[in-house]
């Protein structure tokens, strides 16, 4: 365990299932977690898929402040993504009742087999980038330098992503 706290942010999304319980699954267990603190979420959204035709995701943001290490925290996803019934598959951007992606762990730079952050596709995905906007608008992006409201300037499919 990290001995300073450090603020993450996290992106979820679900396509199968019940999108909204699934949501409340994922809120209710990183607020119950040891090392994480002051969790809150962004509005929610109903976006188009990225990739294989599938159903419509449900996208929310969430920050945090955690005394986890970024790659124990990574493993508290995942638990808690499997916790939500989630099956793991070969297939990238494949349908999921729960996927929890570590966005942002303060400005660190992470470049590890199983662990990137930033992640790497974030500042490409206005599925993303439109939730976290109302959560950090300003949070800088370490690698590119830019405020999370500058790559949302610049993100295509916006338009995809509808408040729900
Ligand atoms: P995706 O979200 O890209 O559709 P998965 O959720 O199945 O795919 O994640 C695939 C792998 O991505 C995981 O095994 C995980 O180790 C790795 N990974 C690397 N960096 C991150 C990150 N920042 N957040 C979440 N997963 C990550
Ligand atoms: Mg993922």
């Amino acid at each position: 365990m990290a001995l300073v706290a450090t603020r993450a942010f996290v992106g979820i999304g679900t396509n199968l299932g019940d999108r909204h319980a699934n949501l409340a699954f994922a809120l209710r267990s990183l607020r119950a977690a040891r090392g994480v603190g002051q969790v809150t979420c962004s509005p929610v959204y109903e976006t188009d898929p990225v990739g294989p035709p599938q159903p419509a995701y449900l996208n929310a943001a969430v920050s945090l402040v955690t005394t986890l290490e970024a790659r124990e925290l990574l493993r508290l996803l995942q638990a808690i993504e499997l916790g939500a019934g989630r099956e793991r598959g070969p297939e990238r951007n494949a349908p999921r009742t729960l996927d929890l992606d570590l966005l942002l762990y303060g400005d660190a730079r992470i470049d590890e087999p199983g662990l990137e952050v930033p992640h790497p596709r974030m500042h490409e995905r206005a599925f993303v980038l439109v939730p976290l906007c109302d959560l950090a608008p300003d949070a800088r992006h370490p690698v590119l330098g830019q405020t999370v409201r500058a790559m949302l300037e610049g993100v295509q499919g916006r338009d995809g992503v509808r408040p729900c």
